[in-house]
């Protein structure tokens, strides 16, 4: 349930109603815009009468939620969330590139892609140093020895560090990354997703291989319930009956959270697709669609890569990828004010 309240209400009466409804086992979401502050009620709504509530003097309206998804959901927030990332924000009109290899495999070879994607346009950093392998017997990452290197990297360029987790008992070792990476293989597994909950840090939460964007909702919404709110969405593609890309690459997914959610989108072309030669195309056309980033594997020598070589862009071509997502973004931005 929410309620938007009148323009011009003081500070005195709001908090004499948050009261009122805390009073009735309600926890308050408090959503201040530039004109409207709205009040998202969470918990039993039931034996609150919208009418009496409607008729105080500083209510506006009252509208009940039907969706299960309450704290993510735009009807309690119609402001884009802008997640603040060491200063560099996302959402809200302030786009970012995230680029880097699948897995860190080397000082070199991090510190190398770190400085060829900062230079060609990069702004945030993104290794795996606990890799999710289908394979056992595969490259499982550097694990603990790949967060140092991704520091030494950060510290080097300066761009903040995006970097996967796969178990709570990690989350020390996570301290001084800036964004938690919440995979796909793991958007459900709530435990977890709890447990970065209880830290203010900003998530990157991926959309499961087979899983709804309803869903997806949920799980941030499980983030979102232990009170941390700086969630940016990614959709990395999902499972379909075609086997030509290594997923499909569901870009309505990003108009339609737009009007689901405020909380910013970003896209994943390397893993939707599957393979380079796509990415530079549904790069752009995520930025079109309306994304507020994109995530992109770049490496040195994808030829040689320990993990995803054959998505992989080679610095040079992310360079133009950046380029031509930059063109477009400024066309969206002339014709949006022309409108
Ligand atoms: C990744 O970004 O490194 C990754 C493993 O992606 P996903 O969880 O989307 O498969
Ligand atoms: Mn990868």
């Amino acid at each position: 349930m929410i309620t938007v309240l009148k323009e011009g209400v003081t500070k005195e009466q709001r908090e004499k109603l948050i009261q009122w409804f805390e009073s009735h086992g309600l926890s308050v979401h408090i959503s201040e815009g530039r004109y409207q502050t709205v009040l998202g009620l969470v918990g039993d709504t039931t034996r609150i009468d919208d009418g009496l509530v409607e008729s105080l003097e500083i209510v506006q309206s009252v509208k009940r939620i039907s969706e299960p998804f309450k704290s993510a959901n735009r009807k309690f927030h119609p402001d884009d969330t802008i997640v603040d990332i060491e200063g560099l924000k996302i959402g809200g009109g302030h786009f970012q590139f995230i680029a880097g290899p699948c897995s860190v495999e080397s000082r070199d070879q991090i510190l190398d892609i770190a400085k060829s994607v900062k230079a060609a346009g990069a702004n945030l950093l993104r290794g795996g140093a606990f890799k999710p392998r289908t394979s056992p017997y595969d490259f499982q990452g550097m694990r603990a020895e790949g967060l140092e290197l991704l520091l030494e990297a950060k510290k080097e360029t300066g761009m903040p560090i995006v970097t996967e987790i796969m178990n709570s008992n990690h989350l020390p070792l996570f301290e001084d990354v800036d964004v938690i990476q919440i995979g796909a293989r793991n958007m459900q597994n709530f435990e977890l997703l709890k447990d970065v909950g209880k830290t203010r840090k900003p998530v990157l939460l991926k959309r499961g291989l087979a899983n709804t964007l309803k869903e997806l909702l949920m799980s941030a919404e499980y983030i979102m319930s232990e009170g941390n709110e700086n969630i940016i969405l990614c959709e990395r593609g999902i499972r379909t009956f075609e086997t030509y890309t290594r997923n499909t690459l569901d870009l309505s997914a990003v108009p339609v959270l737009k009007e689901l959610t405020h909380l910013p989108i970003v896209v994943d072309p390397s893993h939707a697709t599957g393979h380079a030669s796509l990415v530079p195309s549904m790069a752009l056309a995520a930025a079109a669609a309306g994304a507020d980033g994109l995530m992109i594997e770049v490496h040195n020598d994808p030829q040689n890569a320990l993990c995803d070589g054959a998505q992989s862009l080679k610095p040079e071509e992310f360079a133009k990828v950046c380029k031509n997502v930059n063109a477009v973004l400024g066309a969206i931005r002339q014709f949006q004010e022309d409108e």
